[in-house]
């Protein structure tokens, strides 16, 4: 059980898997920055308020309105998680992917992105109305702001695009450093949350943010609900993300007159019950002791890392050489393996969820010397150290003896 429990405890904990010797052993999932379990209060949200739900902001049938006053609610839950200031709009969308496609049809301008970024923070930028350029970014914090800075100096960018924490070192860049020198040279900032906000307490006012993504299913709760949350002028100037019912105010033969966001961006009847889970884990997150979840999650990534780190013919993955402040995600190669067979392996022999291949970063990967891919190994509530010594454990046993079987991986599934 996690030392955070019982207030954000996490659903199928218990959750018992086949080995390949046909034992059953308990999962040990450390793979939480890919999608992290629900919390059980989100579990009890959604129990709740199944039985409740229909069309919103149409019908006048009682159902109706709780299902629109409930989705509201959950607008304003996850805009004051994040400190939303009052006037920003808080649009809910599938995903991190999702957001930042919708941001993309909105930015005025070019876009100045970093290469160190998910493609889900790279691809969409490529098709905003300026294009984008993308900067190889340096082995220190100080010389990829150096970087950005001369970068900004050279041309003229709407918008620096960047994560609050990489997916696969679990690195952070000082994003009151980069807010500080895009908005000198007068350019807005977009910050990729996904690895961030489920793990660290995000202030949008108080860090001068304009543009915030995340999604639900590494907060915590379901997959399809995601957010952006920003500044309106930007998102009330854009053509409707999706074109559809809702998402106007009137429509004649002759043309549309488009609402104002949110309702312009969320064209279609929306994911409430997608909505609410997020809103209750977001509800969780803001109550919950920061501070310890921190040290829960730090204590962890450090017991990981210096485990892998004491096995011979293990590498861990760094971006910054000067980084102080890391999610709970470890990625590590083990040169002259395959990292989709030492994930097989470590599923197959161990019960133990990982992360292979090249985790939608393949700029970064490459820069790194990893181009053909490594494993990421992520923790966060609901993780234990039973599962980071399972995982160091297993790994030197196959560096030591091997593997017991030998596998193919079809799919991302191991087959003996
Ligand atoms: N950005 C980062 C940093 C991520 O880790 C991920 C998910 N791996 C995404 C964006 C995309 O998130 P989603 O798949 O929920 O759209």
């Amino acid at each position: 059980a996690s030392p955070v429990a019982p207030l954000l405890e996490v659903i199928g904990a218990d959750t018992l898997v086949p080995l390949v010797d046909g034992r059953t052993v308990p999962y040990a999932n450390l793979d939480v920055a890919a999608s992290a379990p629900a919390l059980a209060v989100v579990a009890e949200r959604v129990a709740q308020v199944l039985p409740l739900y229909a069309s919103v902001h149409r019908g006048a049938g009682y159902l109706s309105q709780v299902s629109t006053a409930l989705y509201e609610a959950s607008r304003r839950s996850v805009a004051t998680l994040v400190g939303a200031r009052a006037d920003d709009v808080t649009i809910f969308t599938r995903n991190t992917t999702d957001s930042l496609n919708l941001l993309a049809g909105a930015v005025p301008g070019r876009v100045l992105v970093l290469d160190i970024e998910h493609h889900a923070n790279l691809l969409p930028w490529h098709r905003a109305s300026g294009g984008a350029t993308v900067v190889t970014g340096a082995p220190t914090i100080t010389e990829t702001l150096d970087l950005l800075r001369a970068e900004l100096a050279r041309a003229s960018y709407a918008l620096v695009a960047c994560t609050g924490a990489s997916n696969v070192t679990g690195e952070a860049l000082p994003l009151a450093d980069v807010v500080a020198l895009a908005h000198e040279a007068g350019a807005r900032v977009a910050v990729d949350g996904a690895q961030l906000v489920p793990h660290r307490r995000v202030d949008v006012a108080a860090a001068g943010i304009d543009y915030l993504a995340f999604s639900g299913h590494k907060t915590y709760a379901p997959y399809g609900a995601g957010v952006l949350i920003g500044r309106r002028d930007w998102l009330d100037a854009a053509p409707a993300y999706l074109a559809g019912g809702g998402a106007v105010r009137s429509v004649s033969a002759d043309g549309v007159t488009w609402a104002p966001s949110p309702a312009r961006h969320e064209a279609g009847s929306p994911n409430v019950i997608g909505a609410v889970a997020l809103a209750a884990a977001c509800d969780a997150l803001a109550e919950l002791d920061a501070a310890a979840a921190h040290a829960h999650e730090d204590a962890l990534r450090d017991r990981l890392e210096s485990g892998l780190c004491g096995i011979d013919g293990v590498e861990v993955l760094r971006v910054w050489a000067d980084s102080t402040d890391r999610v709970g995600v470890v990625a590590f190669a083990v040169p002259g393996h395959d990292p989709g067979l030492v994930a097989a392996y470590l599923a197959a022999e161990h019960g133990i969820g990982v992360r292979d291949g090249k985790f939608c970063a393949h700029p970064l990967l490459a820069r790194l010397g990893h181009g053909t891919g490594a494993i990421r190994a992520s923790v966060g509530l609901g993780s234990g150290s039973e599962h980071v010594d399972r995982l160091v454990e297993a790994l030197a046993a196959y560096l030591t003896d091997g593997p017991g079987a030998s596998y193919v991986v079809v799919d991302g599934c191991w087959v003996v």
